[in-house]
C-alpha cells in the first residue's frame, strides 16, 4: 500500500540526490520509506500520512525544549518581524555571546572569553581548525576514529554518522593532500595520542575530539580520557578543539565539558564548538574559546572566517530564548526521561534474550548489540548491527520514532511527559522480540 509519504519519496527521489537534504534521512541502513513530516509539537511528529510519532529524534539534537515551544516560536515570529537578515551586527548577538560564556563555566574553571556565531556545526568545527593551524603554524590534525565533526574535506576521514551509516571509509572529493593532513586514531586509546605526539609532536596543530562521541552510537570518554589530551596537546604546543556540537547544552547546562567538570574531570580546551540545542532548531553554531586563541579570526587577526546569515537575527532569538528556558530543572527532566527509557529499553532486550549494551553519556545514550559497550570505532562496528532494521520498524509501527541508524543517539526532550514515555515502554517488549528474531548476514 503506497501513501503520502511514498508518494513523496518517489517524487523527491527524482529532483533531489536520493531523495533526501541529509543522507541518513534517507532510511538507507534501516530500509523502507521515509517519513515526511508536516509538523512537530512538543514530544510529537507528524507525517505527510497524517500519522503521529513519539519522536526521539529530535531534529538530531536541536530539539532539547521539545517541538516548537511555544517561547521560542514566539520569539522567532517577533524576531522575523522586524526583519529576516541584515548582515550588520545586531544587540541579540552580543547577548547570546554572552549568555554561552557564562554558562560554561564550573568553578574557577571559565574557557570560554571570545564567542563567534557561525550557522551550522560543520562551518564552526572548520574554522576551528583553520584557527588552530593559523595560531599553531602546523598543519597535522589529529581526530578519533567514529568521531563525526560536520562534513568538511579534512575531517571526513574514519567519520561517524551517515559516513558510518553508509560504511564509507571517508569520502570520495578529498584531495588525497588534504587527507593526509588528518591523522585518525583510535579513540580512548591515550597509548596511541602519545605515540603520536612522540613522532609528530612539532606537527601536529590540534587534536579534535568530540566531548563524547555520539555518532558511532554513544561511547563516552574512558574517566581522564578528555583531561589527557588537553594535557599531552599543550604539552607539544598544540590546541585541543573540543566539539560539542551535540552534547552541548544538552546535557548540562554548560555541556559534557561542564558535566566532566562538575565531576571533578576539569581540562581546558582551547577551542570549543557548539551547534544544533544552541541554534534552537534554526540553523545556528558556535566556536568559543581563550581570547588569545580567538582574537586571530578577522577582523582582528590574519585567520579567515565570515558568513552572510552568521548570526542571523531569527536564529539568534531562537537560540537565546532555548538556553534561557534551559535551567537546571530541565536538565534534570531529560536526564530522568532518558533513565527511564534506558531501562526500559534494557529489560525489553533482556526479555528477548538479545545481547545488548545500552551505552550512555549524560542523557544521551543508544543500543549497541554487543555484550560489552563499544569503547572505540572497531567496538561499534562489531556488533550485531543488522538486529537494528527489524527493531527499529517494530518502533515505527508501534508510532515511536528513532534515529534510522544504530550508530546515531536517542534523544530525548523535557516535552517527553508520562504520555510520551509510557508509549515507548509499551512498544519496546515487540520490537525487542523483532531485533531477537532478526536474521544475521
Ligand atoms: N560535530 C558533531 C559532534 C556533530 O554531531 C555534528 C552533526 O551531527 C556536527 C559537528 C556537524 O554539525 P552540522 O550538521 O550542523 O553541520
Amino acid at each position: 500500500m503506497t501513501d503520502r509519504n511514498d508518494e513523496l519519496f518517489e517524487r523527491a527521489r527524482a529532483v533531489i540526490p536520493g531523495g533526501v537534504n541529509s543522507p541518513v534521512r534517507a532510511y538507507g541502513s534501516v530500509g523502507g520509506t521515509p517519513r515526511f513530516l508536516v509538523s512537530a509539537r512538543g514530544p510529537i511528529v507528524t507525517d505527510a500520512a497524517g500519522t503521529d510519532y513519539v519522536d526521539l529524534v529530535a531534529s538530531w539534537g536541536p530539539a532539547l525544549l521539545g517541538h516548537a515551544h511555544p517561547e521560542v516560536v514566539e520569539a522567532v515570529q517577533a524576531a522575523a518581524s522586524r526583519g529576516l537578515s541584515f548582515g550588520a551586527p545586531t544587540g541579540a548577538e552580543v547577548e547570546l555571546a554572552d549568555l554561552i560564556a557564562s554558562r560554561v563555566v564550573v568553578g574557577d574553571a571559565r574557557p570560554i572569553e571570545r564567542v563567534r556565531l557561525v550557522s551550522t556545526g560543520t562551518e564552526a568545527t572548520m574554522t576551528a581548525i583553520r584557527l588552530a593551524r593559523g595560531v599553531t603554524g602546523r598543519d597535522l590534525l589529529v581526530k578519533f576514529a567514529g568521531h563525526y565533526h560536520g562534513h568538511s574535506d579534512g575531517l571526513l576521514a574514519a567519520a561517524g554518522s551517515g559516513v558510518a551509516t553508509l560504511a564509507l571509509p571517508g569520502s570520495a572529493g578529498v584531495p588525497a593532500p588534504i587527507a593526509a593532513q588528518t591523522m585518525v586514531l583510535p579513540y580512548n586509546d591515550l597509548d596511541a595520542v602519545r605515540a603520536a605526539f612522540e613522532t609528530h609532536g612539532g606537527d601536529i596543530a590540534a587534536v579534535i575530539v568530540e566531548a563524547a562521541a555520539a555518532n558511532m552510537g554513544v561511547v563516552a570518554p574512558l574517566p581522564g580520557f578528555n583531561a589527557a589530551l588537553a594535557e599531552i596537546a599543550h604539552a607539544h604546543g598544540a590546541l585541543l578543539i573540543v566539539d560539542e556540537v551535540l552534547t552541548g547544552f544538552r546535557v548540562h547546562p554548560a555541556g559534557f565539558w561542564g558535566l566532566q567538570a562538575s565531576q571533578g574531570e576539569v581540562y581546558t580546551p582551547d577551542i570549543l564548538t557548539y551547534g544544533k540545542v544552541v541554534g534552537g532548531g534554526m540553523p545556528l553554531a558556535a566556536l568559543a574559546g581563550r581570547a588569545d586563541v580567538m582574537e586571530h579570526l578577522a577582523p582582528t587577526g590574519p585567520v579567515y572566517q565570515a558568513g552572510t546569515l552568521s548570526g542571523n537575527p531569527l536564529s539568534v532569538a531562537a537560540g537565546l530564548t532555548t538556553l534561557r528556558l534551559a535551567t537546571p530543572e530541565v536538565y534534570e527532566r531529560v536526564d530522568a526521561a532518558a533513565s527511564v527509557v534506558a531501562s526500559a529499553l534494557s529489560d525489553a532486550l533482556t526479555a528477548a534474550g538479545v545481547v545488548h549494551t545500552v551505552p550512555r553519556a549524560g542523557s544521551l545514550f543508544g543500543v549497541a548489540f554487543s555484550a560489552d559497550a563499544p569503547r572505540d570505532y572497531a567496538g561499534a562496528l562489531g556488533q550485531e548491527s543488522w538486529r537494528y532494521p527489524p527493531f527499529f520498524h517494530a518502533m515505527l509501527d508501534a508510532g515511536v520514532s528513532l534515529p534510522p541508524s544504530v550508530f546515531e543517539a536517542w534523544f530525548l526532550t523535557a516535552a517527553h511527559d508520562d504520555d510520551a514515555l509510557g508509549h515507548i515502554v509499551e512498544a519496546l517488549p515487540a520490537a525487542a522480540r523483532a531485533a531477537a528474531q532478526a536474521l544475521g548476514p
